[in-house]
């Protein structure tokens, strides 16, 4: 019934288990999810093109120059971006992409694409924020601690997306997001009426 893919942003703090809640929503349905280029130096067993293309400073710029990104941010000092012809070709073929990006980029993605549909899942507490990050063990304390600090000001902005959904429990968190997209299905402008 519908003739392009879905545009998905989905936002919240770091450490909030938006990858988590990403891995079980791609059980649960056809999702694909964006590959971002980032200057941020991989994670051990990230692997390049799989989790990001990871890119120089330099390869960046030139991207920004090229009109290669459908929307790029910086975040505690590294780069990060959305190649753009994979999106647009992706949709076209009537696949649903995710963008787990940060709100920089999701208000971006909103002026140019308007029918996106943006989601921030925000977490328990900031103490289960700070809990999940060490559980994690991937960022030193700095870090951890300047992620915190970036997420308690990307917080309030929740409220100008479409949809917030609370990540306490996985499994009720992807049952919120799985509604939200069932419900933007069929949105009248969504669906290509043959009558
Ligand atoms: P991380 O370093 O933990 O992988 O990502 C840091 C932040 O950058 C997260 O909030 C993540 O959602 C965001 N991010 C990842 N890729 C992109 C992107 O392509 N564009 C923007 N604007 N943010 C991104």
């Amino acid at each position: 019934m519908n003739e392009k893919g879905l545009l998905i942003v989905l936002s919240g703090p770091s450490g909030c288990g938006k990858g988590t809640m990403i891995k079980e929503i791609q059980k649960q349905g056809d999702y694909v999810v964006s590959v971002s280029a980032t200057t941020r130096a991989p994670r051990e067993g990230e692997i390049d093109k799989v989790h990001y293309h990871f890119i120089s400073r330099e390869a960046f710029q030139q991207m920004i120059a090229e009109d290669a990104l459908l929307e790029y941010a910086s975040y505690c000092d590294n780069y990060y971006g959305t190649p753009r012809q994979k999106v647009d070709e992706l949709r076209a073929q009537g696949k649903n992409v995710i963008l787990e990006i940060e709100v920089q980029g999701a208000f971006q993605i909103k002026e140019r694409c308007e029918d996106a549909i943006l989601i921030f899942t925000i977490p328990p507490s900031v103490d289960e924020l700070r809990r999940r990050l060490h559980k994690r063990g991937t960022e030193t304390e700095e870090v951890i601690e300047k992620r915190i600090a970036r997420s308690l000001e990307e917080l309030p902005l929740a409220k100008k997306y479409d949809y917030i959904i609370l990540n306490d429990a996985l499994e009720d968190a992807v049952d919120d997001f799985l509604a939200v997209i069932r419900a933007e299905h069929l949105r009248s402008a969504n669906v290509k009426l043959d009558f």
